[in-house]
C-alpha cells in the first residue's frame, strides 16, 4: 500500500466565498494531517484526531507552510511552451508570426515527447497539478503529452486542435481526418490513467462549416467530453469570424448554430461579448476562461468578470501559455485581480485561491476528483511558503491573518512560492 501522512496547515474550500466571513465555504485547520492512500486522501482534519492506526507513523512535516490543492489551469498550449514572449502587438500578428510557425515542430513524434516531458515539469514545478490543454493540429502532439502525463499518474485533459483553413498548409486537417484523429484520441486515451480528451476546434476562424458541424457530431457522440476554444478575444479576430460566417447573429452564435454551446464548453477569453451572447452564455452551462496575462500581453482587452457574474456565466481562470507569459497560477491571479481592479471589481484573494482549485474543478465538471482536499478524491496538492523569497519573507513580518497571507502569495508569489508538489499523494516537487 501507498501510504503518505502529511502534516501542515491545511486550506480547502466547499464554495466560493466572496470573503473571510463565509466560513462554510471554506475550512482552515492551523496543524493540520492528511492521509494518502494510494492516490487518494484517505483522512483529513486536525493533527490531534489522527486516527489511532496512523499514530506513531512516519509523516511529512510541512509547517509552517501553507498546503492547498493543486492548481488546476484550464487553458494552455503545449506546443507554445517556447513562444512564451514573442514580440507582437495583437493577437493575429502574433499566431502568423511565431505560433503557427512553432506549431509546425509538433508533427514529430520525437519532438513532442521531448517537449511533452518538459511541458509537465514546468507545470509541476509551478504548482499546477491538473491542465486542460490545446495540442498541436497533429494527433502526435496529444499522444505525447498524455503518454507522459499517464507515466507520470497526472489527471491531464488534451486535444489535438482541428483547423482546416487560414493557417500555414502544414498545420491543416481536413474534416475528416480532424474527426477520424480526435476521436481515436476519445478511444485511445479516456480514462487510461487519468488522461481524458477535449474535442478542440481551435477557433471558428480556422475551421470551416464541415469542421464545426463534425465538431458538434463528436461532442452528441461523446457527451461526457469537454470541448475547448476561443471565443472573442480580439475585434480584428472577431471580425474575421463574422465575415466568415455572415448568417450568424454574432462569435457566440456562431458556435450555438453548430452544436457548440452547451455545459461542456470552454470558451478561452470571451472579452467582447455581447448582452446577447452573455445571456446565451448563462442560460447554455458554458463556461468562459479568463486568461488575464495573455489578455494583457496581448493587448486584447479586459475580461468584465462582475458583468459576467451577474449574468450568471460560469468561470475559469487559466494561464493561456504562450500567448499568456506566466506559468504560475499565482502570478495569473495577481494579473487577473488587477485587471478586475481597473474595471472596479474587488476580488477578495479567498476567492481567488477558490477559482484556481475548486472553482476551475468546477469549471470542467471534475470536482469530485480534484480541486479540494476532501476525503475520497485524488491527492493532488501543493505546499505554499510565503517566506519564498527575501522580499516576501520582508513583508510576511507584518502578516497576522490567513486572507493577508494569501494575497502576498497572489500578488508576489510564482514558483518559488511552490515549496512541494503532491500527484497522487507523491510529491513531484
Ligand atoms: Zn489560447
Amino acid at each position: 500500500m501507498d501510504l503518505h501522512i502529511i502534516r501542515g496547515r491545511l486550506l480547502s474550500f466547499s464554495g466560493e466565498p466572496m470573503g473571510p466571513d463565509e466560513q462554510d465555504k471554506f475550512t482552515y485547520v492551523e496543524d493540520g494531517a492528511l492521509v494518502c492512500e494510494n492516490g487518494k486522501i484517505a483522512w483529513r482534519g486536525p493533527w490531534e484526531s489522527l486516527p489511532e492506526k496512523f499514530k506513531g507513523l512516519d509523516f511529512t512535516d510541512h509547517r509552517p507552510h501553507l498546503i492547498v490543492p493543486g492548481f488546476i489551469d484550464c487553458h494552455i498550449h503545449f506546443p507554445q511552451l517556447q513562444v512564451v514572449g514573442s514580440y507582437a502587438g495583437s493577437l493575429l500578428e502574433w499566431l502568423n508570426t511565431y505560433t503557427f510557425v512553432e506549431e509546425q515542430r509538433y508533427s514529430d513524434a520525437d519532438l513532442a515527447a521531448a517537449m511533452a516531458s518538459r511541458f509537465l515539469d514546468q507545470l509541476v514545478s509551478h504548482g499546477t497539478t491538473t491542465a486542460v490543454a490545446f495540442g498541436s493540429v497533429h494527433k502526435v502532439s496529444c499522444d505525447a503529452l498524455l503518454g507522459e502525463a499517464e507515466k507520470r499518474n497526472m489527471r491531464m485533459i488534451a486535444g489535438k486542435v482541428m483547423m482546416d483553413r487560414n493557417a500555414p498548409e502544414a498545420l491543416l486537417d481536413t474534416p475528416q481526418t480532424g474527426y477520424d484523429d480526435t476521436k481515436a484520441l476519445l478511444e485511445t486515451w479516456t480514462g487510461r490513467g487519468r488522461c481524458e480528451v477535449a474535442i478542440t476546434p481551435r477557433f471558428a476562424l480556422t475551421s470551416s462549416e464541415e469542421q464545426m458541424e463534425i465538431s458538434g457530431a463528436l461532442m452528441r457522440e461523446f457527451p461526457n467530453a469537454i470541448m475547448q476554444t476561443h471565443l472573442s478575444e480580439n475585434h480584428d479576430e472577431i471580425a474575421a469570424v463574422m465575415a466568415l460566417y455572415p448568417h450568424c447573429k454574432d462569435y457566440t452564435d456562431v458556435y450555438e448554430q453548430y452544436g457548440l454551446l452547451t455545459d461542456k464548453a470552454l470558451f478561452g477569453h470571451t472579452i467582447h461579448v455581447s448582452e446577447r451572447e452573455t445571456a446565451r452564455l448563462a442560460e447554455s452551462g458554458a463556461v468562459a476562461v479568463f486568461c488575464p496575462t495573455s489578455n494583457l500581453f496581448l493587448g486584447s482587452g479586459s475580461y468584465d468578470h462582475a458583468r459576467l457574474s451577474a449574468a450568471g456565466v460560469r468561470h475559469a481562470i487559466a494561464t493561456d501559455i504562450g500567448g499568456g507569459t506566466s506559468w504560475s497560477m499565482l502570478r495569473t491571479l495577481d494579473e487577473g485581480y488587477k485587471i478586475q481592479n481597473c474595471l472596479g471589481n474587488r476580488y477578495h484573494p479567498l476567492r481567488s485561491f477558490y477559482q484556481a482549485t475548486l472553482g476551475n474543478a468546477r469549471a470542467i465538471n471534475r470536482e469530485s476528483e480534484v480541486g479540494t482536499l476532501d476525503i475520497g478524491t485524488e491527492a493532488d496538492f501543493i505546499v505554499l511558503n510565503v517566506h519564498a523569497t527575501s522580499a516576501m519573507a520582508l513583508r510576511a513580518e507584518r502578516i497576522e491573518t490567513l486572507s493577508e497571507e494569501l494575497f502576498v502569495l497572489q500578488t508576489m508569489g510564482d514558483d518559488r512560492a511552490v515549496e512541494a508538489t503532491y500527484i497522487a499523494g507523491n510529491k513531484a516537487k
